[in-house]
């Protein structure tokens, strides 16, 4: 499988500044949605993240308080929380990694594909914005449907004449979190040492762990065990939703994945070799124009 390449962007790196602190170049990352149930702990984790020094929290209620709390951290990252439609432009400005967890998540009985009604309208909005104050930014979506949230961000780019493939990325790594940790406690394996592609989509079926691929092999696990790891890896949302009952979707795991895949961008964005992470990206792997798999940063 050829995995989709993130363009380099050497060029970015030479004109930025540099942290006399810390030696890494000064990095600005906006979170959309930061005071929800995954923009709280995620806020956190980009927070304590040494490759963020400057940390840019917006949502249209709340984040005053949200940016206030993260802010009293003693890690480098300078916390400033933005709020409603006015403030979304300087929220966004400079950005070198947007993450968008905004909008709605699901309740029992729900797929994603019925956040779509309410979720599109959001992403388009928020889009139009990155086109307009940060073109350049790697934009990170959580927002779901990812399966329809990625491609309607494309369309917004194109139409502003933003769009670079390399640059969007549907977050599909609580996927990958998850396939980790089953298949670990499965093959008794320990779970650190473990990696598993995840491909396809990020919705139920579409959503497909390559267990035949996945690190360290082991022969401990049946074809039925494989069925049940995968099943359970495409169901593990639901899983959450119901446990939750009611009360949204996974947000504590998800703030986890989104940040170890901003972290994954951060690296790249800063030069480090070799950083590879699954997630939906615009694809000639298969004949889908949408498709999760390998990413990684190429830098001529
Ligand atoms: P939440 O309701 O707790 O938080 C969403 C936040 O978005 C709220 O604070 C809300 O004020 C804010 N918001 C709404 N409209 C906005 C706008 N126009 N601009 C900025 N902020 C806006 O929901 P949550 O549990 O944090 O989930 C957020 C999204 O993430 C949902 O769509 C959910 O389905 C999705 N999600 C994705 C994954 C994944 O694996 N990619 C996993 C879990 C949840």
């Amino acid at each position: 499988m050829r995995p989709s390449l993130m363009r380099s962007t050497s060029q970015l790196l030479r004109r930025r500044s540099y942290s006399s602190a810390s030696g890494q170049p000064e990095r600005k990352v906006a979170i959309l949605g930061a005071a929800g149930g995954i923009g709280q702990p995620l806020s956190l984790l980009m927070k304590l993240n040494p490759l963020v020094s400057s940390l840019s929290l917006y949502d249209i209620a709340g984040t005053p308080g949200v940016a206030a709390d993260v802010s009293h951290i003693n890690s480098p990252a300078l916390v400033k929380g933005f709020m409603g439609d006015e403030q979304l432009g300087e929220a966004l400005e400079g950005s070198d990694v947007v993450i968008i967890p905004a909008g709605v998540p699901r309740k029992p009985g729900m797929t994603r594909d019925d956040l779509f009604n309410i979720n599109a309208g959001i992403v388009k909005n928020l889009s139009t914005a990155i086109a307009k104050y940060c073109p350049n930014a790697l934009v990170n979506m959580i927002s779901n449907p990812v399966n329809s949230t990625v491609p309607i961000a494309a369309e917004v780019f194109k139409k502003a004449g933003t769009y670079d493939e390399k640059k969007l990325f549907g977050v599909t790594t609580l996927d990958v979190v998850r396939a980790k940790t089953f298949y670990a406690g499965k093959a008794n394996l320990p779970v650190t040492d473990v990696n598993v592609p995840v491909v396809g989509g990020h919705a139920g079926i579409t959503i497909l762990p390559l267990f035949s691929q996945a690190t360290p092999a082991t022969n401990a696990l049946s074809d039925e065990d494989i069925k049940a790891l995968t099943k359970r890896t495409q169901d593990g949302g639901t899983e959450v939703v119901e446990a939750k009952a009611g009360k949204g979707s996974a947000t504590l795991s998800m703030a986890y994945a989104g940040a170890v895949f901003a972290d994954a961008c951060l690296k790249g964005l800063n030069g480090v070799p070799d950083i590879v992470e699954c997630s939906f990206v615009q694809s000639t792997v298969t004949e889908l124009p949408f498709f999760a798999s390998k990413a990684w940063e190429e830098w001529s």
